[in-house]
């Protein structure tokens, strides 16, 4: 069904390390792009690792790994996407970053018919979209986090994606990635992040009025409803800064106070206290 061979993924942070992880361990030739060869690098040898934990845990065999391992190059250079069947950009969630580079993406990936797709969690396609000579081919193709493990993922074609567009990373996301997949309309959020983040800036308001800490609250959440993580330890995962953008773009498009991030998590986000990949959110990640 589908034609996808060689895969680009723009963003070598958590999400892109993943979507590099499921497209290689699926067979595809993946290139991952980041801002520096640092960067880039750096999210080779993340996936690289997850791979051999993978091995470890018996889930892959040394050759799956190594055959993975052996379809991935990592580089700062976008003009190695030419090639690309599809891109999928996973960089900071920042709507003028995310215009400017499929801005680029139109200008360097040469086959018309390629796909071009953001996993971003709340950006408008249509915008994203209007940035490129091929609105036909600009879908939203929103994964969850760790990527390898969350069988889930948004498909949200905009006004202007083709029904090829459509069916093709459908079948991209089912067939060839083994993920279960919905359908969501071009409104920020989608599905998920619109019921997600106003529970999960709830609990963030909770900690800053002092109903209960933060250990208490999550611990309210899984044993009291099983939930398999609360919802602060959860936003340590997501990372803050990525919820605070998201919640920014809900507020943005529907003007509901309980999308607007509260005071406690922007001042978090400016002092660098990210969650998990900083290493110091509401919990703390360091090694003690
Ligand atoms: P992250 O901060 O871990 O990584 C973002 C990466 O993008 C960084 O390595 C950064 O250097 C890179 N980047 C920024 N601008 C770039 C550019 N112009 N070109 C190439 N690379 C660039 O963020 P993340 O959690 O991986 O999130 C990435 C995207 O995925 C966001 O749109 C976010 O909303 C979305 N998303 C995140 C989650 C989550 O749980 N974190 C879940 C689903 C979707």
């Amino acid at each position: 069904m589908t034609s996808f061979k060689r895969v680009g993924v723009v963003g070598a942070g958590q999400m892109g390390r993943g979507i590099t992880e499921a497209c290689a361990r699926a067979g595809l030739q993946v290139t991952l792009c980041d801002v520096s060869e640092d960067r880039a690098r750096a999210g080779l040898a993340g996936v690289a690792d997850s791979l051999l934990h993978a091995e470890k845990r018996g889930t892959l065999t040394p050759e799956e790994r190594a055959h993975a391992l052996a379809g991935i190059s990592a580089t700062a250079d976008l003009s190695q996407l030419a090639e690309a069947d599809v891109v999928v950009e996973a960089a900071t969630e920042n709507e003028q970053a995310k215009t400017a580079l499929f801005r680029q993406l139109d200008k360097v990936v040469t086959d018309p018919a390629a796909v071009l797709a953001s996993n971003t969690s709340s950006i408008p396609i249509a915008r994203l979209a209007a940035a490129t000579g091929r609105p036909q081919a600009v879908v939203g193709l929103h994964f969850f986090n760790p990527v390898p493990v969350m069988p889930l993922v948004e498909i949200i074609p905009s006004l202007h994606t083709s029904k090829d567009t459509e069916l093709r990373v459908r079948a991209f996301a089912g067939e060839v990635l083994g993920k279960r997949t919905i359908v969501a309309q071009d409104r920020a959020g989608f599905v998920v992040n619109s019921l997600l983040i106003p529970y999960l800036l709830a609990a963030v308001r909770m900690v800053s009025s002092g109903t209960a800490t933060a250990d208490d609250i999550d611990t309210g959440m899984t044993a009291g409803c099983a939930h398999p993580m609360g919802p602060l330890r959860l936003a340590d995962l997501i990372g803050l800064d990525t919820v605070a953008a998201i919640g920014e773009a809900l507020y943005e498009e529907y003007r509901e106070p309980l999308y607007a991030p509260p005071p406690l998590l922007r001042r978090m986000v400016e002092s660098g206290l990210l969650g998990r990949k900083s290493g110091e959110g509401f919990f703390s990640y360091r090694a003690a």
